[in-house]
């Protein structure tokens, strides 16, 4: 399979080859050095791919055969003419780069909603064709891929109270989920941040609602989240009204 190279990452990969020794490209018996395997995870490609690139740019040369370029395709060549002879700009465009892809989070919903699309397609697609059974689909070994998690630091104690305050029930109005018992003899309830904590919500106690699985999906993925994130906040204004009440 072809696999594509961005510009961003050639980038990267020129910037590597120019300031650090030739040896430290060189792989073990076994494995693959540092440098190629770090590369590899940042751009979440496979090292053997990394170190061919690598290998590509190390010897891209513009005094050839008869003048000519040897080595590496058009973009890394256009890549070498423009930085080649100004490393500054260089080492600065290849700082920010780097920063920007340490950035680029992929979370765990990404991941679910991107895998979800195609399947909702297939879906489709075998619904209209009609789906023939087959048990031959499939990947006895499927490949990994690195997913950068930048997870926040949660407080256990407010999780903890928010789950005593709800009485380990689903606090979306009008649920009757009954929950199992869970990890260390506690009822199964998941705590969910009303704003997300990836868009700035606190991890406290006005910010968490108890869900039971099943609503805690809908309302991260659901169509109908808009209408369940209400009915969560009238559930909140209810207790709220309880306890003014008492
Ligand atoms: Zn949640
Ligand atoms: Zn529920």
């Amino acid at each position: 399979m072809m696999q594509e190279w961005k510009r961003q990452e050639i980038i990267l990969l020129f910037h590597a080859v120019c300031n650090n020794p030739i040896e430290s490209f060189h792989s073990g018996s076994d494995s693959y050095p540092a440098i190629i395997t770090d590369l590899a995870k940042l751009f979440q490609k496979p090292d053997a791919l990394v170190f061919e690139k690598i290998q590509h740019l190390l010897y891209l040369n513009t005094k050839g055969k008869y003048g000519k370029w040897s080595g590496g395709v058009r973009i890394d060549r256009d890549i070498f003419e423009e930085f080649n002879e100004d490393k500054e700009r260089l080492n600065s465009v290849a700082t920010k780069i780097r920063e920007e892809l340490l950035n680029s989070v992929v979370s765990y919903e990404d991941i679910f909603v991107d895998f979800e699309e195609v399947e909702a397609k297939e879906i489709e697609r075998l619904q209209r064709e009609g789906w023939a059974e087959s048990y031959e689909v499939g990947n006895v070994s499927p490949s990994t891929k690195y997913c950068t998690i930048k997870r926040h630091d949660r407080i256990p104690t407010v999780s903890a109270i928010a789950k005593l305050r709800a009485g380990f029930k689903c606090e979306i109005y009008g649920c009757n989920y009954n929950p199992f018992i869970g990890l260390y003899n506690i009822p199964y309830v998941e705590i969910h941040h009303i704003k997300r904590l990836a868009d700035g919500g606190e991890d406290t106690l006005k910010n968490i609602a108890c869900l039971c699985p099943n609503h805690h999906r809908e309302i991260h993925f659901d169509e109908k989240k808009e209408k369940l994130r209400e009915s969560l906040q009238e559930k909140k204004r209810q207790i709220i009204w309880q306890r003014i009440l008492k």
